[in-house]
C-alpha cells in the first residue's frame, strides 16, 4: 500500500512517489524563526512532520529520502530581539537555534538531513542569484529606497494554491492607492525579496542584487532559495503549518516557477494547528507552552510527543493537561504491550528499537492494520485507536510473536515512540493485572517457605517477560532486560 497525502494544491489525496530517476524523495519543511524556544503549537507540527520523514523512510529506505528544513535566523522577529538585549543576531540566534535542537532531541524527532540558514553567506548568495534572475526576466523591480519587489502581475497563475486570486486582490486594488506609495511596492499584493537596510537593522546588512541597495532578504526568498540549492528546482513534497499555506507558500511558487521555469514542488501538505484549552495560544492569556514549561508541571517528552499525534493532522488539536495525562498512561500501558511481545518473541526489549528489525519488510500480522491508517493520510487516531483494540497478544490470531513483534517495531519506529526512555525514566512500565496477580502468589508462596512453587511462579514469570526482584520487605517487576 502506498502513501497517500491530502495535496493542498489539488485538494485531493494523492500518491507520494519520488519523480527523479534516482529515486530519492525531495520533502522540504519550512522550520523555526530562531529567536525564542518553540512554542508546543510549533512542535505540533514539527513532530507531524517527523512521523512523515519516518513514514517515507520505510516506505522508499532510509537513504531515498531527502529531507531539508529551514532555520529563518534573519527576519524582523530575530533582529528586534537582538537590539533589545544589545547581543548580535548570530548569538541570538544560536542561543535559540540550540535550544530548538535539544527540544527535538528530546522529543526524538530525526534530524533533517540538512538545515540551512538564512543568513548563512553561501544561502544569502543563493537569494541574492534568484532575486537578479526575477529582475531580468521581469518578475521583480527596484523600488525607490532600493528594496527590491516582486511583481505579483507578472505570474498570471498566482494565488493557485490558496485561491486568493479573486477575493483578496480584489480587496488589495482598492487598497492599492493608500498603501502603495507608503510602502514604496507599486502594488500592495507585490512583496518584498530584499529588503534596504534601515536604521533599526542595525550591522545587519548584506551587499544587495545588482542595481539594489545593500540590506537583507524578505523572508519568502529563503526557501525558494535553499530548496533549490540542496534539492533542486522541484522537489517531491514540501510542506509547513497552515498558516503558511498564504501568503508565505503561494509567495515561493511564484518566485521559484518564475526564476526556473518549471513546477516547484508537486505536492503541498499543510497541517492544522493546535489550540490550548480551545483558544488560540498567545502570551497575553498565558496559554502559551513550551517543552519546558510542561516538564516543569512533571510531565515527559515522550508524553506530550504523545498528545500531538494524538489528533489527526489535518484537524485543529484542542490541547489540554488532561490530555498529556492520558499520554502518560496510554504510553505505560504501550509499554507493558511491548515487553510482553518481545518476550514472546524470544527477544530483548531494546530489540523492538533496533534499526535491522524495523528497516525491513513488513511482517503484515493483524498489527499491521495499526499502521496502514497512517499511509492513508497520516491518520494517526485510527492507528493508535486499532494499536489499544489489539494490545493483547490472546487478540493476534496465533500470529507468530516474532512477527507481531516486527510489525510493533516498525509502528514504534513511525511514531517515534521511544518506550526505552520511558522505562527509564519511570523506572518501571505499567504492570498487567494477571501478572501483579501471579507476582502476588509467589510472594506468599515465598513468606510461606514453600520454594518450590515459588520457583515455578518466578519461570511463569519470566516467561510473560517479567523479571521479579525480591526485597527484604516487598518486591519490584520490571520488564525483562538485556541479559
Ligand atoms: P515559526 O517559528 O513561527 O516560523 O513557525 C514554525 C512552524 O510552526 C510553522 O510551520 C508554523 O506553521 C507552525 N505553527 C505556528 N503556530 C502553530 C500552532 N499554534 N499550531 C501548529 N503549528 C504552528
Ligand atoms: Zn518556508
Amino acid at each position: 500500500m502506498a502513501i497517500t497525502l491530502h495535496d493542498s494544491l489539488t485538494r485531493e489525496p494523492r500518491e507520494l512517489r519520488p519523480a527523479q530517476p534516482d529515486g530519492v524523495f525531495r520533502f522540504y519543511n519550512c522550520g523555526p524563526t530562531v529567536y525564542a524556544a518553540a512554542h508546543i503549537g510549533n512542535f505540533r507540527t514539527f513532530v507531524i512532520n517527523d512521523l512523515l520523514r519516518r513514514l517515507l523512510e520505510l516506505e522508499f529506505g532510509p537513504d531515498k529520502v531527502r529531507h531539508v528544513r529551514n532555520l529563518t535566523d534573519v527576519d524582523d522577529k530575530t533582529i528586534r530581539r537582538s537590539r533589545e538585549e544589545g547581543r548580535p543576531l548570530g548569538e541570538v540566534t544560536k542561543q535559540w537555534t540550540d535550544k530548538f535542537h535539544a527540544d527535538c532531541k528530546e522529543l526524538n524527532c530525526l534530524p533533517p538531513h540538512e538545515e540551512p540558514r538564512a543568513a548563512d553567506p553561501r544561502f544569502i548568495r543563493e537569494q541574492v542569484n534568484m532575486i537578479e534572475v526575477l529582475m531580468e526576466k521581469g518578475n521583480a523591480y527596484r523600488a525607490p529606497d532600493g528594496s527590491v519587489y516582486f511583481k505579483v502581475s507578472s505570474y498570471p497563475d498566482y494565488g493557485v494554491l490558496s485561491r486568493v486570486k479573486e477575493r483578496e486582490l480584489q480587496v488589495g486594488a482598492t487598497l492599492k492607492s493608500a498603501a502603495a506609495d507608503a510602502d514604496e511596492k507599486e502594488d500592495v499584493s507585490d512583496f518584498a525579496l530584499w529588503k534596504a537596510h534601515k536604521p533599526e537593522d542595525g550591522d545587519v546588512h548584506w551587499p544587495g542584487p545588482r542595481g539594489a541597495a545593500p540590506g537583507r532578504p524578505g523572508w519568502h526568498i529563503e526557501c525558494s532559495a535553499m530548496s533549490k540549492a540542496l534539492l533542486g528546482p522541484t522537489i517531491d513534497l514540501h510542506t509547513g503549518g497552515v498558516d503558511l499555506l498564504f501568503p508565505h507558500h503561494e509567495n515561493e511558487i511564484a518566485q521559484s516557477q518564475c526564476c526556473n521555469g518549471t513546477t516547484f514542488a508537486r505536492h503541498w501538505y499543510h497541517s492544522e494547528h493546535l489550540l490550548v484549552d480551545g483558544k488560540k495560544m498567545s502570551k497575553s492569556l498565558g496559554n502559551l507552552y513550551t517543552l519546558d514549561d510542561l516538564k516543569a508541571k512533571g510531565f515527559s517528552p515522550a508524553a506530550l510527543r504523545y498528545a500531538l499525534l494524538a489528533g489527526h493532522p489535518r484537524k485543529q488539536l484542542n490541547f489540554t493537561l488532561d490530555s498529556l495525562r492520558a499520554a502518560e498512561s496510554a504510553l505505560k500501558k504501550l509499554t507493558a504491550f511491548a515487553a510482553t511481545v518481545a518476550k514472546a518473541a524470544d527477544w530483548q526489549f531494546d530489540d523492538l528499537f533496533d534499526p535491522k528489525n524495523i528497516y525491513r519488510p513488513p511482517a503484515n500480522t493483524l498489527l499491521a492494520a495499526a499502521i496502514s491508517p497512517l499511509k492513508d493520510d497520516m491518520n494517526t487516531p485510527q492507528a493508535l485507536g486499532s494499536l489499544f483494540q489489539m494490545a493483547d497478544l490472546a487478540k493476534m490470531g496465533g500470529a507468530d510473536a516474532k512477527l507481531i513483534a516486527v510489525d510493533l517495531a516498525q509502528f514504534l519506529f513511525i511514531f517515534g515512540f521511544d518506550l526505552r526512555e520511558i522505562i527509564k525514566a519511570k523506572g518501571t512500565a505499567e504492570i498487567p493485572a494477571d501478572i501483579t496477580a501471579l507476582a502476588e502468589k509467589r510472594w506468599a508462596a515465598k513468606q510461606s517457605k514453600d520454594f518450590a512453587a515459588a520457583d515455578a511462579l518466578r519461570k511463569d514469570l519470566t516467561a510473560a517477560g517479567w523479571t521479579m526482584l525480591d526485597r527484604k520487605d516487598g518486591y519490584a517487576l520490571e520488564p525483562a532486560k538485556k541479559a
